[in-house]
């Protein structure tokens, strides 16, 4: 629900759960103390609630949701063939998926992601999007985006664009056909380059992710990377994490990024870029075609001290980490009670939950993935 003026403008205190009046609207209880940064400097309506911030001091102002654990691919490092998805009735509304992100969006969430799964397969996904593009109009949110592996772009780009959101994250990991379908087992490649061509021309900003993968697309870093700046993309690669059981051993296709940029190094000039997305990736300038490679190395170096980001699962189950087991159940506050009390004081106590780190290892002598859950299912 969109904050009211008076909520906008000043400071709203966590009230105690009460019954909503007949109108449904919650009276305003105003706090004495000082708004947050972040409310009046930017020029946005100040917050109604303290902005979440963990233990060690992450101001959280990244959310991710994944909106469906289901996909029309079945890439080898995310999923096993013959995955079991989550019962229908497990899954919050999209009305319900809606109302969290307002609540985060409350607390200081200035960018929301929606990814899966494939958030794209989502009965009826793009009036979530509708809906939400509500708080890019009132200023509350910087960035609406989602990151897909493509499939169904050519028929969502246009309205994807239409509502406000600017850049999407495309998984790509490699231009042949053959190598495409058995790295994905159901996809097809012309249809992903279709809708990729589909978000350039709605005008939207793309960047392909694509999973280093140890004699699968190792020798095909470099056409990857020429392709995507030729066509004024930037490219982020990404090591594989141990998350969920997959059939083969996933030490087999792990490959330390640091081992890829020192080959590009031999041929191109790699210069230390500046640039941020909030997020894990550290950039470098390629000079030679002036685009941008970003590495995610959870495995060689850990990214966490600057983490600013939880997940959502499409049940309502937050994650703190991606790399670790806790998380908090937001699905029962959300539907015990009309008003958000219950809901806000279940996300204050998950954030000062939230750990320093995760502890991905990839070891052969370990049966068990770090982590049990599939990527699909925390979100990507
Ligand atoms: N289906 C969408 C897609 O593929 O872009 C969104 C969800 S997918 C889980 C998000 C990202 O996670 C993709 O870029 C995918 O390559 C990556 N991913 C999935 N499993 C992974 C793993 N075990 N290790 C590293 N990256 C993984
Ligand atoms: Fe689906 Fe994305 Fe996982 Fe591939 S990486 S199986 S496209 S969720």
């Amino acid at each position: 629900m969109p904050m009211s003026p008076a909520q906008r403008n000043g400071r709203v205190g966590d009230a105690p759960p009460q019954t909503p009046p007949p109108n449904g609207q919650m009276p305003i209880v105003l706090l004495d103390s000082p708004l947050p940064d972040n409310a009046t400097k930017s020029g946005i309506a100040p917050l109604a609630r303290p902005v979440l911030t963990d233990p060690f001091g992450r101001d959280i102002s990244y959310l991710r949701i994944s909106v469906t654990d289901r996909c029309d691919f079945r890439c080898v490092y995310c999923m096993s063939e013959d995955m079991t998805f989550l019962p229908k009735r497990d899954l919050l509304t999209l009305e319900e998926i809606d109302r969290l992100a307002t609540a985060f969006i409350a607390r200081g969430t200035r960018k929301l992601r929606l990814t899966g799964g494939e958030p794209l397969v989502r009965r009826d996904v793009m009036s979530l999007f509708r809906s939400l593009s509500r708080h890019l109009t009132s200023g509350a949110l910087e960035e609406l985006t989602l990151t897909t592996n493509g499939s169904l772009l050519d028929r969502y780009a246009q309205e994807l664009a239409d509502y406000g959101v600017r850049r999407i994250n495309v998984s790509l990991d490699t231009l042949d056909p053959d190598k495409f379908r058995q790295i994905t087992r159901w996809g097809d490649l012309d249809k992903v380059l279709g809708g990729i061509e589909a978000a350039r021309q709605a005008g939207m900003r793309v960047k392909i992710n694509a999973v280093a993968l140890k004699g699968v697309n190792e020798d095909e870093i470099e056409s990857l990377m020429n392709w995507a700046h030729g066509l004024g993309m930037d490219l982020t690669l990404i090591e594989v994490m141990p998350l969920g059981e997959i059939e083969p051993g996933r030490i087999d296709q792990f490959l330390p990024l640091s081992v890829v940029r020192a080959r590009l190094m031999d041929r191109y000039n790699l210069v230390e870029d500046p640039y941020r997305t909030g997020g894990p990736a550290r950039y470098v300038r390629v000079q030679e075609t002036g685009g941008l490679i970003g590495f995610i190395t959870p495995m060689t170096h850990n990214f966490c001290e600057s983490c600013n980001r939880v997940r959502l699962t499409c049940t309502g189950t937050l994650y703190m980490c991606l790399g670790q087991e806790d998380a908090a159940d937001l699905r029962a506050p959300l539907r015990a009670s009309a008003d958000d009390a219950l809901l806000h004081r279940a996300m204050e106590e998950a954030i000062a939950r939230k750990p320093k780190g995760h502890d991905f290892v990839i070891d052969r002598r370990r049966a068990k993935p770090a982590v049990g859950r599939h990527m699909s299912v925390t979100g990507g």
